[in-house]
């Protein structure tokens, strides 16, 4: 995604398991290599990451 990821919008690297195609190879992006996943982002499932992750987006938009 040349132009970076816009909120809401999924990321292209996703595959139909929501895993990351690009894990562990060099043309991750540094943030995503950056970024430590804990509870309080993630939640307990991929339904409660979303719905945190949804929040949050709202709560820090400008
Ligand atoms: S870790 Fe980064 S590159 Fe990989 S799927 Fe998530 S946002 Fe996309």
């Amino acid at each position: 995604m040349p132009q970076g990821k816009p909120a809401g919008v999924r990321c292209v690297h996703l595959d139909d398991q929501q895993q990351c195609r690009l894990f562990g190879r060099p043309e991750r992006p540094q943030f995503c290599r950056d970024l430590l996943p804990e509870p309080a982002m993630c939640g307990g499932d991929a339904r409660e990451a979303l719905a945190i992750l949804t929040q949050l987006e709202r709560d820090t938009r400008p």
